[in-house]
């Protein structure tokens, strides 16, 4: 009989304290989670999910511009955002039910409730209970963050989005990185007039001719970008917002939304009081093995600021779990993780930047640029965009960068050979498969840069 109430106590119920709880009680651990809000955390209900479903709704102007291109008769109607949106809602709380459903179904006891940490085995939930637990597992995630400026409650950050009652007209998206690119796409594809601001270039840490690559073309599909902007204050004048920065005159906005960074979601969590370290942007410091100082409690997902993505989360707590409980020690590797921006033109990404080979020793650069064969046929200027980053004296890809239609699901792919360590020659030996866009993976022959 254990001296405690559980084996392991998970706060948070999103991809990384899911993951963990169901393999703890598959290894046998007695293991309850506490879910303040919705099953399946920010990818099911406020991310990844909800986010894809709306880069799907906001392709089809597009695809109807395109079909038309091919003989096919019709128009695109107006968009029913009411009706898309209640849509969204049930197929949210079908997956919500699914996860509820893997939890329970492996085992897992659900508190529907807050739940902090009140020592190093004591978690208290929200009607002032206190359980205890041999382990504790933090996976709380993160929150948007929005600077502080005066008028900085009159904005919407990613969170609010679904909730949308109508679609502004003209929306303001402060921010260059993923989540501002791809909801700038979103909203132009719906039909809404789109400008970003960012202090800084469009997708900074990404690779800069694939970034210039989307840029270009998010600018020709109809986003205004500006950057050297950062705002000083928004006046609110009924339903409309007024824009102050230097430089800029009095401008107007029917939304303004901020996605300027996630950070993790610490305050008031107890962590300090029970002695666990956390970093500067209030992150929980962990080891490889996602364990924090105090040896009873671990943290994986956003809350621990790695890798902000979602199947990151997943793989520490899937790690964690078999570790602590399944005699099957492993631990998250964090290098070589690709992924994609929902951008349109989207993007998929694995490996180091140009920039960022070159700064570790000589690198050959290759690119194949052009217009693929189903878009050309309808008249779009727009190229797709492939570049390989190889490490001169090893020949070893160390980054692999491509712009176009389905790049999350190609990358994913490469991340697979890139991961194995492939070099250009083996990546050369793979016999193409053609007609296809990804060919140019195994055909690009000379480079463009050597140094
Ligand atoms: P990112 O870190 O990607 O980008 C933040 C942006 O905000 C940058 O352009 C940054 O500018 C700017 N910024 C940061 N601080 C300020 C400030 N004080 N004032 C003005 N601008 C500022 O954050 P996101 O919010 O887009 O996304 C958060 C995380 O969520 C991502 O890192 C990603 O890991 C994850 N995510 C992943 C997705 C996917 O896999 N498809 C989709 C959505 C989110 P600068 O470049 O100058 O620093």
């Amino acid at each position: 009989m254990s001296a405690f109430d559980y084996d392991l106590f998970v706060i948070g119920g999103g991809s990384g304290g899911v993951r963990a709880a169901r393999i703890a009680a598959g290894h046998g651990a007695k293991v309850a989670l506490a879910e303040e809000y919705r099953m399946g955390g920010t990818c099911v209900i406020r991310g990844c999910v909800p986010k894809k479903l709306m880069v799907y709704a906001s392709g089809f102007p597009a695809a109807m511009e395109e079909a038309r291109a091919y003989g096919w008769d019709g128009e695109v109607g107006r968009f029913d955002w009411t009706a898309f949106r209640t849509r969204l809602e049930a197929e949210l709380d079908r997956l919500e039910g699914l996860y509820r459903k893997g939890q329970t179904s492996a085992g897992v006891e659900i508190h529907d409730c807050r739940a902090t940490v009140a020592g190093p085995h004591e978690v208290k939930l929200a009607d002032g209970t206190v359980k205890s637990a041999k382990h504790i597992l933090v996976a709380v995630g993160g929150k948007p963050f929005v600077p502080d400026f005066e008028g900085c409650e009159h904005v919407l950050t990613s969170n609010d989005i679904f909730h949308l009652e109508t679609l502004p007209k003209r929306m303001l998206i402060v921010g260059g990185g993923y989540i501002a690119c791809e909801f700038a796409c979103i909203m132009n594809g719906l039909g809404v007039d789109v400008t970003i601001f960012n202090r800084s270039e469009l997708l900074r840490s990404f690779d800069t001719d694939a970034r210039d690559v989307i840029v270009e073309q998010m600018q020709r599909a109809g986003i205004k970008i500006r950057t050297g902007i950062v705002i000083d204050k928004i006046d609110r004048q009924g339903d409309s917002y007024h824009i102050h920065a230097s430089d800029l005159r009095d401008e107007v906005y029917d939304k303004v939304l901020y996605a300027t960074g996630r950070v993790p979601t610490t305050d008031g969590l107890g962590l300090e009081a029970a002695g666990v370290k956390l970093g500067l942007r209030g992150e929980i410091e962990v080891d490889d093995w996602s364990q924090t100082n105090i040896p009873s409690i671990y943290a994986v997902g956003d809350v621990t600021d790695r890798i902000q993505l979602t199947p990151v989360a997943i793989r520490e707590g899937n790690a964690f779990a078999d570790t602590v409980f399944g005699n099957k020690p492993w631990t998250m590797d964090h290098t070589m993780v690709a992924s994609a921006v929902f951008t349109q033109p989207e993007f998929g990404t694995c490996g180091q930047t140009e920039d960022e080979a070159r700064a570790e020793g000589p690198v050959e650069v290759y690119v194949s640029s052009f217009k693929p064969m189903k878009s050309a046929f309808a008249g779009n200027p727009d190229p797709v965009f492939f570049k390989l980053v190889v490490d001169k004296a090893t020949q070893i890809v160390k980054g692999c960068h491509i712009v176009g239609p389905d790049a999350g699901e190609m990358i994913q792919m490469v991340a697979i050979a890139m991961k194995m360590g492939a070099t250009k020659a083996q990546f050369d030996a793979t016999c193409a498969v053609h007609p296809t866009m990804a060919e140019e993976l195994v055909t690009m022959k000379a480079p463009v840069r050597t140094e």
